[in-house]
């Protein structure tokens, strides 16, 4: 063999490496996740990429009128300025997780981008939050992590918690009704669900992300218990610390 094929093939397999080492611990992580919300009747509400000045109050009633605590993943460079409402949220009960600062994509963009980008978000967020709550959970932008990225997280023992159904609130498109993403979080015996809470152009936006919440939050009089992500994360082995994705709810 050349020595420019064996370069080819050496640069081949560790590009390989790079997406699906840290792939595996996701999906690996999701399964065992899935298992532990079903062997539980477990839910976990979980809100991405706020937090929105107009969506999160909105949220935020929604979930004192149910009693119900939820998950916020947010993105370090909104916390300026919203450093009043992400008091709240915890005064709320509420668990105040990183999302990264800027959602980079740990895949598509240089390899040390995805560790900067986490350690920024988590240093925001870490500034306005009460020293006590630690670890900062996290969950990663896209549900993506590289190679370098998985690797510097697991030797933090960061608390990563991806979700196991998406509420489709983003899509754009054909998407399922409310009562469908919450038909699939029955089917499955509980889970947890992905909504973003950042703010919207128009009311039919707002109005669409409010109504899958409240499909949702309707379980809880089916005898569901509703948790804070890291309630899941404190029994989840060491060596699977990441959580992941589903797809394909809307069946
Ligand atoms: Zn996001």
């Amino acid at each position: 063999m050349s020595p420019s094929l064996v370069a080819l093939s050496a640069i081949g397999l560790f590009g390989l490496v790079y997406v699906v080492v840290p792939r595996v611990a996701l999906l690996a992580n999701r399964w065992w996740l899935a298992a532990e919300c079903r062997r539980r009747r477990r839910i976990a509400v979980t809100f991405d990429d706020g937090p929105g000045p107009a969506m999160t109050p909105l949220v935020l009633e929604r979930l004192t009128a149910a009693g119900v605590p939820a998950t916020f993943f947010v993105l370090g460079h909104n916390v300026a300025g919203n450093e009043a409402l992400l008091a709240q949220l915890h005064r709320a009960g509420h668990e105040v997780g990183s999302h990264g600062n800027l959602h980079a994509h740990h895949v598509w963009s240089l390899p040390w981008v995805g560790v900067l980008d986490t350690r920024e978000g988590w240093r925001r967020l870490g500034d306005v939050l009460p020293s006590t709550t630690r670890p900062i959970s996290f969950r990663p932008p896209y549900g993506k992590l590289n190679l370098i990225s998985w690797w510097w997280a697991r030797r933090r023992r960061a608390a990563i918690a991806m979700w196991t159904h998406d509420s489709q609130d983003t899509r754009v498109g054909r998407r399922c009704p409310p009562a469908a993403v919450a038909a699939a979080v029955r089917r499955s015996g509980g889970g947890v669900v992905l909504l973003h809470d950042f703010d919207r152009d128009g009311a039919a936006g707002t109005d669409d992300v409010l109504a899958r919440l409240d499909a949702v939050l309707a379980l809880r009089h089916e005898g569901y218990e509703f948790v804070r992500v890291s309630a899941l994360l404190a029994s989840e082995p060491k060596a699977a610390s990441v959580t992941a994705v589903s797809a394909g709810e809307c069946r």
